[in-house]
């Protein structure tokens, strides 16, 4: 049997799109390889968010030329945003790649990875799908493993539509396009009757779904309503949110919902609204503070995290400390911090007042000391506080433990059986960290629930 190994760089919808690859080649009579040396095929799936993902992707080429020398069957592919955007530039400095698949061909691997094997010479697909007036219809057909997960992801949208002046997404995965609702539901339905439990739903703009739909418009908050009402379907996550988007009946779906988990992911990106503007995000930190004020009166409890990068071109350092501020007054439990790192191609890289590295990574420092020590403080204020807590397997830190995520999507650690895995369990914290919890478990759910 001839054996594929992919290698993920990137977001949750790049580790979709692997997995679905990986379906698409199980389907033609590959097998997973442990290493990269065993395998008959390698794919990298790539990420273009920012620079250093790009280098290492250059760098895994170099060592993949010299086992191609070894092994010239071996079948060379580069999927993903990097192979969308910089397809001319790989095939000059990579003439060992054999494939280059750009972001909307996932389904097509199988059939190519066929074509350099019979034909061996370079096959490429990079079309983006266009957007004929509103409706959408070429949406990627996708494949439901046929093994049962604990999670899944799920993506009901691609693309998007905002053009944030940092970001490259739009032009690597097109324009916004929403699943259909039926099709969305079809597959939650089947991973649920699979043993799926967790759904996280995944769009650049998540809560913009619904657009373009030949069925009509169906606002995010009615799909959660739905699916919400599947069986076997005990927890829905969806990130990432846009927060301009972020609606009143999207905040009564979660706090009336009760298979919506309490914690939303929300971008911040900035706490400063010059700054915001010139990202090109379509919304004020007063209008960003009022999302949070209004979830967290209607949903006590819940958690909300965020995305921020610092070094935007021309942030001042009064800017910057206006993200502090921000920062301290909303007190998120998380936070993922970046260095703003210039993506040629988007509108941002061509700015003129690039924030000097050094800078950039001081501001950096200072920030995750600031969210480090915010999200330590509340994590030991809720020592004591019993969590619901769906059992994943043993833990990675500690094997004799399990491990599994709040509600409020904290990670605790607890002693418990293995006939706990795969349920729910109410675990109170013991003792708090910035990854979560040690925990002890004080009651389960029935074995078959
Ligand atoms: S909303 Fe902005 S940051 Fe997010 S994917 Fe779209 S363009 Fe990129």
């Amino acid at each position: 049997m001839p054996r594929y190994k992919i290698l993920t760089w990137g977001c949750q919808m790049n580790e979709e799109d692997s997995e679905q690859m990986s379906l698409y080649l199980q389907e033609r009579g590959y097998e997973p390889a442990e290493t990269v040396e065993e395998a008959d095929v390698v794919l990298l799936n790539t990420c273009s968010v920012r620079r250093k993902p790009e280098d290492k992707v250059f760098s895994t080429l170099g060592s993949l030329r010299k086992l191609k020398q070894r092994k010239p069957n071996l079948v060379i592919g580069v999927c993903g945003c990097m192979a969308q955007l910089r397809a001319e530039e790989i095939r000059q400095k990579a003439p060992h790649v054999d494939m280059i698949i750009g972001t909307a061909h996932v389904a097509q691997v199988g059939a190519l990875v066929d074509e350099v094997v019979q034909k061996r010479r370079l096959a490429m697909r990079l079309e983006l799908p266009e957007r004929k007036g509103a409706i959408v219809t070429d949406i990627p057909e996708r494949k439901v493993d046929r093994h049962p997960k604990l999670k899944a992801f799920v993506p009901i949208q691609y693309g998007c539509d905002k053009f944030c002046t940092f970001c490259i997404v739009p032009i690597t995965r097109g324009r916004e396009r929403s699943r259909p609702t039926a099709d969305i539901l079809d597959e939650i339905r089947k991973l649920a009757a699979r043993g799926t439990k967790e759904v996280t739903l995944l769009g650049q703009t998540v809560n913009s779904y619904g657009k373009n739909l030949l069925e009509g418009r169906v606002p995010f908050a009615r799909l959660l309503r739905l699916i919400n009402d599947i069986e076997g379907i005990e927890r829905i996550r969806y990130t990432s949110p846009y927060p301009r988007d972020f609606r009143d009946d999207l905040i009564n779906a979660i706090a009336e919902l009760p298979k919506v988990m309490e914690h939303v992911h929300l971008p911040l990106q900035s706490g400063d609204d010059e700054i915001l503007k010139a990202m090109r995000r379509l919304y004020t930190v007063e209008q960003f503070e009022e999302i949070v004020a209004k979830l967290r009166e209607r949903v006590p409890g819940i958690a909300i995290t965020t995305d921020i990068i610092v070094g935007f071109p021309g942030e001042t350092d009064a800017q910057f400390e206006n993200t502090l501020k921000v920062v301290e007054r909303i007190r998120f439990d998380g936070a993922y911090m970046f260095a703003y790192s210039p993506r040629p191609g988007t509108p941002a890289a061509a700015m003129e007042n690039q924030i000097p590295r050094a800078v950039k990574q001081e501001r950096l420092q200072r920030l995750i000391e600031l969210q480090n020590r915010i999200t330590c403080e509340i994590n030991q204020s809720q020592v004591g506080r019993v969590f619901e807590v769906l059992v994943e397997g043993p833990s990675q830190k500690d094997p004799t433990k399990l491990a599994g995520f709040t509600r409020e999507n904290k990670m605790m650690h607890f002693v418990g059986s293995p006939d706990l895995i795969g349920r729910i369990v109410k675990v109170r914290a013991d003792e708090a960290h910035l990854w979560g919890f040690y925990g002890t478990v004080v009651e389960a759910s029935p074995k078959c629930a």
